[in-house]
């Protein structure tokens, strides 16, 4: 795990500056053909964007696979901010230290050293497991999931569910007779990614003269409406799940047509941030681009805004976006992935359940949508079923989404054995 951290995998999103995957990567196939694995190195569309892939046969060659993924690359770090050198993998006051701790070179290390557990030992699982170690998908995966889904389905054949990021760690909630539950937060939805360009285009002309055809004028005030435009409130199977389990272990008011949800809400911590971003569509404004000179009124102006769609609602999002921003701005996708929801249930949702009960028994599994992106959306295109599904036993009071490519992202080392002990369990009764 130390080890993970030390290459320093950092995805700036610019191919030309994005470099230690590579490395890595060779490391994980030497890892892995050191205990006889026949792995396969794949450059995902650019040079040094490394995935590796191997796997282990399963008792069952008829069934479908498991692929099991988890991405190499990371978010950069900014050291001068950190308490550790981000890159070292420390290890301190029973945490492991650096970035990627939790996101997600945890699982890349439960993941392999279950591979190579699994080999050494001899064992064979109910059917195959795919491993998978991926590159950028901190970039959205262009150069890696996306890619691979593309050029080399061929890698996935066979495949019909996955696990990977962004789920199974623990939530910690007061029960009303003063007693906790952990609840393990199963990831089986999310919000599609749709970052939209404006542009307004009007007339040029001298800063000085009477002008009330203004492109920046015309940007600004479309911005401003979509920055503080609140999208309805719109009840998925996943979220509505997530607060019937959560209402019924707390005794809080979470109910979908509660006016004080977003409220109530809060009291769960620092997890209200994602899950009141899975109610509604959401639209934030993150980039602003006009003129050139002070008294020249500019032809155009543009701003990106960064969209997050709920399952099923592209299309009413997109006519409640053209109402704001008017007829003299236009938009663009400059990036767009889709979303994606899967039911809870099946056997792979069992074993979970299993696997979580037998390592915790004040353990439920509960399932809920990230508000973010992942691999999964592009094994999704494939018809694969996906779900986030790394597991870690938390403290409670520890602000696990804050550390989400956050400052001194760390993962408690108990966390680590006890997610290594559920994913072993699991993969061996799945
Ligand atoms: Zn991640």
């Amino acid at each position: 795990m130390s080890r993970f951290i030390r290459f320093d995998t950092s995805n700036t999103g610019e191919p030309e500056t994005t470099r230690g995957e590579a490395d890595c990567a060779r490391w994980v196939q030497q890892q892995l053909e050191e205990v006889g694995y026949k792995t396969e190195y794949i450059e995902s569309g650019q040079p040094g964007r490394a995935n590796v892939f191997a796997t282990l046969p399963g008792a069952d060659a008829g069934r479908g696979k498991l692929l099991l993924h988890a991405h190499l690359d990371v978010v950069p770090a900014q050291a001068s901010d950190w308490s550790v050198d981000p890159f070292s993998g420390a290890v301190k006051d029973g945490y492991v230290w650096g970035r990627g701790a939790i996101d997600m070179k945890d699982m890349c290390g439960m993941a392999l050293a279950l591979a190579r557990q699994f080999r050494r030992e001899g064992t064979t699982p109910p059917r195959d497991i795919v491993f998978a170690f991926l590159a950028d998908e901190e970039a959205g995966g262009k150069w890696g999931s996306q890619w691979l889904v593309e050029h080399r389905p061929d890698l996935f054949e066979g495949v019909t569910e996955a696990v990977g990021e962004v789920g199974g760690f623990s939530l910690t909630v007061d029960r009303p007779d003063g007693s906790s539950r952990r609840l393990y937060l199963v990831e089986t939805a999310e919000k599609g990614l749709a970052w939209m360009k404006l542009t307004a285009t009007a007339n040029a002309g001298h800063g000085s003269f009477l002008h009330d055809d203004n492109a920046v004028t015309i940007l600004a005030e479309a911005v401003a409406k979509l920055g503080r435009h609140r999208f309805p409130l719109v009840m998925t199977e996943s979220v509505g799940q997530f607060l019937a389990a959560v209402s019924e272990e707390t005794g809080l008011e979470l109910r979908p047509d509660s006016p004080d949800l977003e409220t109530a809400l809060h009291k769960l911590g620092s997890i209200a941030r994602i899950i009141g971003a899975t109610l509604r569509d959401t639209a934030n404004p993150t980039m602003l681009d006009a003129g050139y000179k002070a008294n020249v009124i500019p032809q155009t102006a543009t701003a990106v805004v960064d969209c997050r769609v709920l399952p099923g609602r592209q299309a009413a999002f997109e006519a409640e976006v053209d109402a704001l921003i008017g007829p003299q701005v236009t938009r663009e996708w400059v990036t767009k992935l889709d979303s994606y929801e899967t039911t809870f249930d099946g056997d792979l949702v069992d074993a979970m359940n299993a696997a979580v009960l037998a390592h915790d028994p004040n353990g439920r599994t509960v399932p809920y949508m990230l508000s973010g992106g992942t691999d999964a959306k592009a094994f999704a295109k494939l018809g694969i079923r996906c779900f986030g599904f790394a597991p870690l036993q938390l403290p409670p009071d520890l602000d696990f989404a804050g550390l989400f490519h956050g400052v001194d992202e760390r993962v408690p080392v108990d966390a680590l054995i006890f997610g290594t002990n559920v994913l072993e369990h699991f993969l061996l009764n799945s």
